[in-house]
């Protein structure tokens, strides 16, 4: 997971490109970058650590241009290192290009190793640097050789490449990441979510349409469909746990979805007795409103959270993210004591976490536990771009629900079934979207995985039917 922003025709670009990467600094924590064009070059500026320390007056200063790409990141390819941080920069037969890339290419070390062979010299880990590559290789109009290497590619991606004279969007066939376009007084504005166009009072104009390629360039856009369709398959846990609740992401407010999937979840659950609905703060904070609207339990912020860790999902290490659960929560005795609760959070990836919170509630004097979990049990990896872990650190992968109630040690454990998250998801309508982190039904091959995905004996990781 990461954030892109690009801005075309604008005098201010770097300065709203900046704004937008504020806008979706949940995204990524680990680096952030801009690049611009100035005449016959681009500029860069890329920092590790959050958007207000790599940034400052000054290097917002020599970003002059009127055209912008940035990026904040995460790593699902490659170290949390100053080499990887994003947008890269290259010099092509081209001409300069810089690209910011949101996504995971599923066949990035097979390429990379034919192109090696081929001679060429990576400068990062990235998957990213490989498009690079294939479109330095490939002759013709910058926009074509795009379109070439991008066919080359599997996986996902939402890809923004910024030129001298161009800002080229692409959006992977099968629609895994959201990318939307937005217009503030004709400039054209282009953002993984729209958190960053509200902030910047900008106008929604469209989503990019799966396997659309958009190229802005002097003040005019032009839309290419140059792939075969692909089955839609929109990440469903952009709904569940990534994206900002001021958000709309394929076409619907995260919020909303939310809240609906709490919902959902109160009516699979009806029964449970309990005092209180407590969220585990804050991407449960919504499906707990929705759970104590369905289920008439009244609603409390037992846990508070401190804004002053990062999120524990995005650490990179096991080691920090233990430490950071700690630092991040703490619950309020007298909210809690006695109190039966309902605790709700929006998913369980290895369990650490949540055992921290259970164990922190019952500290506090909860007499009982009822953890209600607003989507199915993570049973897969993805391969996508999110950072949900190898087989084996997935909670769900390895134990039965009753097992994780057990390891949990709560009176009760429920998972919002898959069917109803996807109803929720869709407003209604649960096609279109990848569930594979649930079910291990991938929409794409995955040729660089099947290796690891495979057990000691040689079979596949056990698929799931939530359902
Ligand atoms: S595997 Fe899960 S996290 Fe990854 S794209 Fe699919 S739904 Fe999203």
């Amino acid at each position: 997971m990461c954030g892109i922003v690009g801005i075309a025709d604008s005098p201010q670009a770097a300065q709203l490109a900046h704004l937008g990467l504020f806008a979706l600094q949940h995204r990524g924590q680990e680096s952030a970058g801009i690049v611009t064009s100035y005449r016959c070059e681009l500029r860069p500026h890329v920092g590790m650590g959050l958007v207000c320390e790599v940034f400052d007056r000054q290097a917002l200063q020599v970003l002059t241009g009127e055209s912008a790409i940035g990026h904040v990141r995460y790593s699902t390819t490659g170290a949390s290192h100053l080499k990887n941080a994003q947008p890269l920069l290259f010099k092509t037969v081209h001409g300069p290009i810089a690209i910011a890339h949101n996504g995971n290419l599923t066949n990035a070390a097979r390429l990379r190793r034919s192109l090696e062979h081929r001679g060429a010299i990576f400068q990062s880990d990235t998957d990213t640097e490989i498009i690079a590559h294939l479109l330095a290789r490939e002759p013709g109009p910058l926009v074509s050789a795009v379109i070439a290497s991008l066919r080359q590619v599997e996986g996902s991606g939402c890809l923004l490449i910024l030129t001298p004279e161009q800002l080229i969007a692409a959006r992977d066939p099968y629609g895994f990441r959201p990318l939307v376009l937005g217009d503030l007084d004709g400039t054209a504005i282009l953002a993984s979510e729209t958190s960053a166009l509200n902030l910047l009072k900008a106008r929604l104009v469209r989503e990019i349409a799966p396997g659309e390629v958009l190229v802005l360039e002097r003040g005019r856009a032009r839309s290419l469909k140059p792939f075969p369709p692909a089955k839609l398959s929109r990440c469903v846990f952009e709904q569940v746990y990534l994206a900002r609740p001021d958000s709309n992401i394929f076409g619907r407010n995260v919020q909303a979805v939310r809240r609906e999937m709490g919902r959902e979840l109160a009516r699979q659950t009806k029964g449970i007795k309990a005092d209180v609905v407590v969220p585990v703060p804050d991407s449960g904070v919504s499906a707990a409103l929705g759970f104590s609207d369905e289920s008439g339990i009244p609603f409390e912020m037992a846990l508070v959270r401190s804004h002053y860790v990062g999120r524990t999902f995005i650490k990179p290490s096991q080691e920090l993210r233990e430490l950071a659960a700690e630092l991040k929560l703490a619950p309020v005795p007298e909210t809690l004591r006695g109190k039966r609760v309902v605790l709700v959070d929006d998913s369980i990836v290895r369990g650490t976490t949540s055992l921290k919170i259970t164990n922190s509630l019952r500290w506090a004097g909860a007499r009982e536990i009822h953890m209600a979990v607003s989507s199915p049990p993570i049973v897969s990896p993805c391969h996508y771009g999110i950072d949900t872990p190898r087989c084996e650190e997935l909670i769900a992968n390895r134990r039965s629900i009753e097992e994780i109630r057990r390891f949990l040690k709560v009176d009760s454990l429920h998972y919002l079934e898959l069917g109803r998250m996807l109803r929720a998801a869709g407003g209604g309508d649960p096609s279109g979207f990848c569930t594979a982190c649930f079910t291990g039904a991938y929409p794409t091959p995955i040729p660089d995985y099947e290796q690891r995905m495979a057990k000691p004996d040689g079979r596949k990781h056990r698929k799931v039917d939530t359902r």
